[in-house]
């Protein structure tokens, strides 16, 4: 095979070698749904052989959990075990194909529906969430019978190049960052949930290659995550002077996350914030063991993505609590939901748009639906007597939808008080700057709040009227652009003049070329992807607040991104800083 090059956008830096696995999502479709009598003998066998195979790969699947991840996410495999080989489970089954001579996919596809309808009904969350486990076994078993390759990434082995169309969070979930050791996506760009996971894992990836029909599962392959190219077949040599690299990479990371007991201060002893966005519980964890000091955005959405249903208060209230009894006192600042746009919800049957980025989003479904809204600020509220949480609105882009968001808030707050239920009284409320509205006029919504978290991935696509997610576009999605850097230098003067901190929770908060920009412009907290922080902190440690405010005065004289983004390069390699 000739060595061929595939072109897209960068995700996540670094190389990595390994084999390409396609992963496809290939719908169940039970064709055949009766049988003839003499076929049951045949059926029944193919149920037995399946839960067979369910089980050996659910036990594989629990050893490689217990070895990465540990034991309580390996014991739920082994729950999934012990309720595919539940008799009354199979049993069911058999019945259906001897008596009613139902074909086994039917038959299993019918009976698993209403064992989990059944959970799915009732109102303790720990019951419904089991349901969902025997959607998942489901599906498994199905695939298993129709001799389908099983969904979800935990069956992986080896040194893999993961190849898909998208990934959702689901996906990533069972995704073992010792195996891939690379992603390549078809579609999205650096700001898309898979991108977004992928620096979370330290998984290198290249984002929106266009088409990958034509990749063979096996075939050698290297992603250049900093360059954002893929190299197929290359050759023998070629391939293992970049598995040297990829492994030289792994051993820097390791080296920089030892710098997360040190100070984040300039050389002149300025403390610069730098915090973790997180959208799990277990995030926190890893963003604290790589410095982070805060939590400067937890997108609470995939709470809402998780399930068929909305979650409810108490279950909210328990990831928040965990959070915030993690950080110990430090920031954790807790979005409400963000839903809408890019991310689908399963549990709220929301309409397809025109526009969806332009469209009933975010704060604008919080303030339609007060009483999902009212839920999750009581939720949050009620962590807020656990640790230092605070509350910030997504998507604001008028000061009435602040005061409207606040009102539910003022409600929320009296039925605790009503309940005799703790909170903190003096719980601080800020809003994302993600629309040039607030950019534009941030002196004006100042007083209205706490303070200001610049989302510079909506921030960018609004200003520039670039589509994040859209690939053919990547190119023009350019965070340094003079019009974004003048949006973000108006927001934090703003936000200083009334003696508010200014944060960012965009991922260019965690991108090295924008460091010395984004501190010369006063900038006082970053968020960003957990691994990201080492290599930020690298950077603070090695400049002086005048260095910096020298190259944001420069900055701000260039017309074009590319001008300030090779500026912001020739700097750092001047300073001997390696990216
Ligand atoms: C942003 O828009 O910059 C942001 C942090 O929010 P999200 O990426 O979740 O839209
Ligand atoms: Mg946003």
């Amino acid at each position: 095979m000739t060595q061929e090059k595939l072109v897209g956008i960068s995700g996540a830096r670094g190389v990595g070698a390994g084999t390409v696995y396609v992963y496809k999502q290939e719908a169940i479709v039970v064709n055949k749904t009766t049988i003839e009598a003499s076929e049951v003998d045949s059926e029944v066998a193919a149920l037995e052989r399946a839960v067979e195979t369910t089980v050996t790969q659910l036990q594989a699947i629990k050893e490689r959990a217990r070895e990465t991840m540990g034991d309580a996410e390996a014991a739920i495999f082994e729950a999934h075990t012990l309720i595919v080989q539940d008799p009354s489970l199979s049993e069911g089954i058999k019945t259906l194909i001897t008596s009613a001579h139902v074909s086994a996919a039917a038959a299993t596809e019918q009976q698993i529906n209403t064992f989990a309808d059944m959970f799915l009904a009732m109102d303790d969350p720990y019951m419904r969430e089991r349901g969902a486990d025997i959607k998942d076994i489901g599906d498994r078993l199905l695939r298993n019978l129709l001799g389908m390759s099983p969904r979800g990434l935990a069956h992986l082995t080896g040194e893999v190049i993961l190849v898909a169309d998208d990934l959702t969070p689901s996906d990533t979930a069972s995704l073992d960052k010792n195996v891939v050791q690379g992603l390549v996506t078809s579609s999205g760009g650096p700001t898309s949930h898979a991108a977004i996971m992928a620096r979370t894992l330290e998984i290198p990836a290249v984002m929106g290659v266009g088409p990958i029909d034509g990749l063979v599962n096996g075939t050698k392959a290297v992603v250049r995550g900093t360059e954002g190219e893929v190299l197929l077949a290359p050759s023998e040599a070629e391939f293992e002077a970049y598995a040297a690299e990829a492994k030289a990479y792994r051993e820097h990371l390791q080296e920089l996350k030892q710098s997360a007991e040190l100070p984040s201060e300039t050389k002149d002893g300025k403390k610069v914030l730098l915090f973790g966005n997180v959208g799990k519980a277990q995030d926190a964890s890893h963003a604290c063991h790589l410095g982070a000091e805060g939590i400067g955005l937890f997108r609470t959405e995939f709470l809402y993505m998780k399930n068929d249903a909305l979650p409810t208060e108490d279950e909210q209230f328990e990831v928040y609590k965990k959070v915030a009894e993690r950080l110990h006192g430090n920031p954790v600042i807790i979005r409400t939901m963000d839903i809408g746009g890019d991310k689908e919800l399963k549990c709220l049957q929301l309409p397809k748009e025109l526009n969806p980025f332009l469209g009933y989003r975010a704060i604008r479904i919080s303030l339609d639906r007060t009483d999902i809204f009212k839920t999750q600020l009581r939720a949050i509220l009620r962590a807020s007597a656990f640790g230092g949480v605070q509350i910030m609105y997504p998507m604001i882009a008028s000061i009435e939808e602040v005061k409207a968001a606040n009102a539910v808030l003022e409600q929320a707050k009296e039925e605790l008080r009503a309940e005799g239920i703790a909170f903190n009284e003096d719980i601080e409320v800020g809003i994302m700057v993600e629309i040039p509205s607030v950019a534009v006029s941030a002196d004006l919504f100042a007083p209205h709040v706490d303070f200001f978290s610049i989302g510079t991935n909506d921030l960018c696509q609004y200003t520039l009227a670039v589509d994040r997610m859209n690939e053919k576009i990547g190119n023009l999605y350019q965070p340094l652009h003079p019009s974004v850097l003048r949006l973000i230098k108006n927001t934090i003067e703003a936000s200083h003049n009334v003696k508010h901190i200014t944060g960012m929770c965009g991922e260019m908060a965690g991108d090295p070329l924008a460091t010395m920009i984004l501190i010369g412009l006063g900038l006082d907290e970053f968020s960003m992807s957990a691994s990201s922080i080492p290599v930020i902190k690298e950077i603070v440690r090695h400049v002086t607040v005048a260095e910096c405010e020298e190259v944001a005065n420069n900055a701000l004289t260039m017309s074009t991104a590319k001008e300030i983004s090779d500026y912001a390069r020739s700097v750092l390699e001047a300073k001997g800083i390696n990216l």
